[in-house]
């Protein structure tokens, strides 16, 4: 695995799906410092490893830090196991489409299964910014954009304004 700056859409990478990462290994613990490190330099609250040509099924987010109380976490081959029909839309950015923010509608409460840093199992009910951003990048690990989520009208509108 190697990791360089942040792709940016319609790279091809974008648009695959990873593969599991399996044993939490050194390797995989540097990556995820990198991925922090990359996240936090381009300001950004959360970022999947294909965005930076990892094809790998991993996700780091930091829903506090710009306001002060960063709380980074790793997630190592997360699955959604349920999701609420309640859903919620708001604008969503992503790294890898500067410029663009978009109206995304989500369920707003998921319960997220992953392997952390340890290589232990956990399991989390995520609702709010947290439910949102989980399935932002879930959604990367599975080579879905925002362009992807949202209508054939909105996608053409937000295209017309894109100039990667
Ligand atoms: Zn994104």
């Amino acid at each position: 695995m190697s990791a360089g700056s942040i792709l940016v859409w319609p790279d091809p990478r974008l648009s695959h799906a990873c593969a599991p990462v399996g044993p939490v290994t050194d390797e995989v613990r540097a990556l995820a410092q990198q991925m922090l490190k990359v996240m936090y330099a381009a300001k950004g609250r959360g970022l999947a490893a294909p965005q930076i040509g990892v094809m790998s099924r991993l996700f780091v987010m930091d829903a506090g830090w710009k306001d002060g109380h960063a709380e980074p976490r790793v997630f190592v081959d997360p699955v959604i196991e349920a999701a609420s029909d309640a859903t919620d839309t708001g604008l969503e950015g992503c790294l890898s489409i500067p410029g663009i923010s978009a109206e995304v509608t989500r369920p707003a409460e998921i319960t997220l299964r992953w392997t952390d840093l340890d290589g232990a199992a956990r399991r989390e009910r995520l609702t709010g910014f947290h439910a949102r951003c989980a399935q932002h990048e879930i959604d990367h690990l599975d080579g879905i954009v925002t362009f992807d989520r949202v209508s054939a009208i909105q996608r053409a509108a937000l295209l017309s304004t894109y100039l990667p």
